[in-house]
């Protein structure tokens, strides 16, 4: 008798970066309801970085630096690019590979106070910047996105891991010069990755991915704040709480999704550019797919999706527990249009291996007006994918 196929439940979410103004209301609103305590100043679960640039924490992205997500061994199997667990039991006092306050940055405050009850006398009295680590004044060098809007660049390009990556591939020809140049914003939360390598990290069995909607949080009673999971993240998504001594990320806004309200960054986001929808997978063939090729890995993410409107997947999600309103919701998921339909998002970074579960529809509005402008059926897939190589932003 063939194998009862089991399905799971994923909530998931889309962004379309062409409708992203990088205003930060997002960042803003979830620091406010998460994040807005002592020991989580600098901590960030959503954050909004300028591309090309060097993110948060900086270069996060160079994985030889930082060390995060999965690698495929030559013998096919996968394996923390930090190492094994046993590996992580020899060094389990030692300091994990991480990124430090300077990667991050020094968080700060105004001193408000003075531009109300400063003396009277000849200067305006100003706001000074103080750190929120000493409480000392302080000069600001760095911040969540410093390259905002590609503010400094010249200064700060040459630390970006993708353009140099990029630069090499393309011979040198992407240059930041003005009438060249290109930018785009990449909000980003943690991934709920279906192969999340932060919890394979972690030595006390903290994190954990939740079995009715693939949440993956950490268990506080549990953390023992080895840190190892912050290494094993390759998005660096998990952060270390500097008071209570354990570690914290974003966990989806489960209370509110609990209830069936979106997450704060979907509501509160000014474009209206997350999707957050359902998706149906089958995880016996989750670590098959993060095997796949680098340049399968997409298309692996892709076929693990499965067709919430098909009557065999329906039957198949009834019978491994799925509720009936998640399936109704899953067959209407605009996510899964976007994803498996129309094809128009992608995964952030698939080579890591971790199966992220928050896309992205990279920046295409030059392409959309143009294509409009001369006659043409701008949003049909087929148009759109075929004019990209007309895109400032390179294709690579
Ligand atoms: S993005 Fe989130 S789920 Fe994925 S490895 Fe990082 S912390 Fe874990
Ligand atoms: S609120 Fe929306 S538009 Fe503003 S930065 Fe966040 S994702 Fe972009």
């Amino acid at each position: 008798m063939a194998k009862q196929r089991r399905v799971m439940a994923q909530v998931a979410m889309v962004m379309n970066l062409d409708k992203c103004i990088g205003c930060h209301t997002c960042s803003v609103t979830c620091k406010q309801a998460w994040t807005n305590r002592a020991g989580t100043e600098y901590v960030w679960f959503n954050n909004v970085e300028t591309r090309p640039g060097q993110g948060y924490p900086r270069t996060y992205e160079d994985q030889e630096k930082w060390q995060g997500g999965w690698v495929r061994t030559k013998s096919g199997r996968l394996k923390l690019r930090s190492g094994g667990r046993f590996k992580k039991l020899l060094s389990i006092f030692a300091s994990p590979v991480q990124p430090g306050l300077d990667d991050y940055y020094e968080p700060w405050t105004y001193d408000y106070e003075n531009l109300i009850s400063a003396p009277l006398g000849d200067d305006f009295p100003v706001a000074r910047p103080k750190s929120l680590v000493t409480g000392e004044d302080m000069a600001i060098s760095a911040s969540a996105n410093w390259d905002d809007a590609l503010g400094g660049v010249a200064a700060t390009e040459a630390g970006d891991p993708i353009l140099r990556k990029l630069r090499e591939e393309a011979n040198q020809q992407i240059k930041l010069e003005y009438e060249k140049s290109f930018m785009f914003f990449v909000p980003r939360i943690c991934e709920h990755c279906l192969n999340p390598s932060c919890v394979a990290s972690c030595p006390s069995g903290a994190i954990y991915k939740r079995a009715e909607d693939g949440i993956v949080l950490v268990d506080q009673d549990k953390c023992r704040g080895w840190r190892q999971c912050i290494t094993g993240c390759p998005y660096k998504k998990v952060y270390f709480n500097h008071r209570t001594g354990k570690a914290e990320k974003c966990h989806f806004c489960y209370p509110r999704i609990e209830e069936g309200i979106p997450t704060v960054c979907s509501e509160t986001c000014v474009g209206r550019l997350r999707y957050l929808g359902i998706i149906l997978y089958d995880p016996d063939k989750v670590t098959q797919a993060a095997l796949a090729d680098d340049k399968d890995l997409y298309k692996a993410q892709l076929d693990l999706m499965l067709d919430p409107t098909d009557p065999e997947v329906i039957a198949d999600a009834r019978r491994s527990g799925i509720p009936n309103d998640w399936l109704e919701a899953a067959a209407i998921s605009p996510v899964y249009a976007l994803i498996k339909h129309f094809k128009v998002a992608l995964p952030l970074h698939p080579e890591y291996r971790t199966m992220p579960m928050v896309w992205y529809i990279p920046p295409l509005s030059p392409v959309v007006d143009l294509l409009k402008e001369q006659g043409h059926d701008a949003e049909a897939g087929g148009n759109l994918f075929g004019a990209i190589d007309a895109l400032r932003i390179p294709l690579e």
